[in-house]
């Protein structure tokens, strides 16, 4: 974080996806929006989302699951219509409208 524009989140990408260390949660967008449609955090904060996901998750699952939760949310889990009707998940989902 110490190179001009690079943030925690892009820190937390080039760690976790380049070198395989997991040093944090990368929190965009979809990562953001499906933690609060999980439950997993009531924070509107990027960095206190983060520190509630780490809180809950093993460690060695925070890359994988930034990357899953960003997919799941670009193809299914959209921000204006997310697509309940068809999401795998959805029988475990607190927000599911079905
Ligand atoms: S059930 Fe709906 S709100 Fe929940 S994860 Fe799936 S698409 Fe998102």
């Amino acid at each position: 974080m110490a190179l001009p524009g690079v943030g925690p989140k892009t820190a937390n990408v080039v760690l976790g996806n380049a070198f395989g260390r997991n040093e944090g949660i990368a929190v965009d967008t979809h990562v953001q929006r499906l933690s609060r449609r999980f439950f997993l955090t009531e924070e509107e904060d990027p960095e206190k989302i983060e520190r509630d996901l780490v809180a809950l998750l093993p460690r060695e699952e925070w890359t994988r699951f930034a990357l899953l939760l960003q997919d799941h949310g670009r193809k299914t889990c959209k921000a204006r219509k997310p697509e309940c009707a068809v999401c795998p998940v959805a029988d475990l989902c607190p927000s599911a409208e079905i």
